[in-house]
């Protein structure tokens, strides 16, 4: 990297945030002196023919967003993709306002209960994960070696989904299962969309005028992937998500709770393999399995016709809903709020309406007209004399993503 001499010394504020999936690569530059988004963009079907980028920028009230469709080989041609449409904006990889590049990492087990920056002992214990992690910790993984092959000398820095929720009691984080086995194979509830519930906690807890320290919060995400926690006084006591993103409420594919005899059924009665019965409960069960759609819109049109099976999943998906509202009240035993986020909490009045309905007694209400009205802002949806605030605050992971890094590599000790 060169400087012009000529060119003014400011101190880097910008930060890259790369979520890497196994065929995609999301990312977004933020300048951390307000938040703003410079740009934003995606490829996805990466290794197929198929592939496709979608970049814009949003310097100077925003450009035309731009679509490459060339087949994109690997992780490594899609990052050179995007900082070539990033270099085009005059935002490229080798800016010298570049602070760092934050990497959204799924599974960070006991170990990183904070962003960490990268280096070869981190990786490997990234890598050491992947047991626990299949899906989702080697294109995480991908991610950051094609990242550090492109700026070897910049920080990189891992945000972990898991990192929130190290703060869980023992008690709420065992499975009661032989404590050996458990031990030896690493079994224990992790829980996941940490960053989310991170976020979501803390701007609740803004909206209420308080410090996260004083409040205790239900915080529920709500998108294709879905997962409740108990939050008291901004630590996470407990969280819906185990081992894996497979536990706790209905989600778009995922089943949630199911009894683990299901497994041994499946295998010894109807013959399927574990891996078959990993598809199913991952991706053919929750609100597909039941009714053949995931998407809340869709479902709550056919129920609108009438149909009953969308009805019935509906239902199923509420059921489950209100008992862990219920179950984390109970763990909390005060609540100051309930926040709804992600795709379905926050665009879903419905859900919300109907995952509250009937709880008068813990508190809980939700006023129609402020549940009706759509806004990207973080709002309360309660009544005036309700006893526990109902909120709808809008996630914002890339944000909180690129707001941890940049206060890690900016800290005096780093
Ligand atoms: P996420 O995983 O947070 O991106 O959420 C995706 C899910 O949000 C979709 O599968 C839909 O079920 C849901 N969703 C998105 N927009 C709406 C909307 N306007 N109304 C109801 N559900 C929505």
């Amino acid at each position: 990297m060169t400087t012009e001499s000529t060119a003014p010394v400011t101190d880097p504020t910008r930060v890259l945030v790369l979520n890497s999936g196994s065929s995609s690569v999301k990312y977004q530059l933020l300048d951390m002196r307000d938040g703003a988004r410079l740009a934003v963009g995606l490829v996805e079907r990466i290794g197929e023919e198929t592939s496709r980028l979608v970049h814009t920028p949003l310097t100077d009230g925003g450009g035309e967003k731009r679509e490459r469709t060339a087949p994109v080989a690997d992780h490594a041609a899609a990052l050179k993709a995007v900082a070539e449409e990033l270099a085009a904006d005059g935002l490229g990889l080798d800016s010298p306002e570049l602070a760092a590049i934050g990497h959204r990492v799924v599974h960070g087990g006991l170990r990183f209960s904070a962003p960490t920056v990268i280096d070869d002992d981190v990786l490997a214990e990234v890598e050491r994960l992947v047991p626990v992690a299949p899906l989702h910790n080697p294109a995480n993984i991908t991610g950051i070696r094609t990242a550090r092959a492109l700026r070897p000398d910049l920080p990189q820095v891992a945000v972990f989904d898991t990192a929130f929720h190290t703060t869980m009691p023992e008690y709420a984080a065992r499975y009661a299962i032989d404590t050996e086995t458990a031990d030896a194979h690493r079994i224990r509830r992790y829980g996941f969309h940490g960053t989310s519930h991170a976020y979501v906690s803390r701007r609740v807890a803004g909206l209420l005028g308080k410090d996260p320290s004083e409040v205790n919060v239900i915080v529920l995400h709500l998108g294709n992937g879905a997962s409740a926690s108990a939050v008291a006084g901004g630590r996470c006591v407990d969280t819906s998500m185990g081992l894996t993103p497979l536990e706790g409420l209905v989600m778009g594919t995922r089943s949630g709770d199911v009894d683990p005899a299901v497994v041994f059924h499946l295998e010894r009665v109807a013959g399927m393999s574990s891996d078959e019965i990993d598809v199913l409960l991952n991706k053919k069960s929750g609100l597909v399995g039941l009714c053949g759609d995931n998407d809340m819109r869709e479902i709550r049109r056919r129920i609108d016709e009438g149909d009953e099976r969308a009805r019935l999943a509906f239902d199923i998906y509420i059921h489950r809903l209100k008992k862990y509202i219920g179950a984390y009240y109970a763990v909390l035993g005060r609540v100051d709020a309930v926040a709804f986020t992600a795709g379905v909490g926050e665009n879903a009045a419905p859900v919300r309406e109907a995952a509250v309905a009937g709880l008068e007694e813990l508190g809980l209400a939700v006023d129609a007209g402020l549940n009706a009205v759509r806004s990207p802002e973080p709002r309360l949806i309660s009544p005036g004399y309700a006893r526990v605030a109902v909120a709808v605050v809008p996630t914002d992971e890339e944000l909180e993503i690129a707001q941890q890094t940049y206060s890690l590599v900016t800290s005096p000790a780093h």
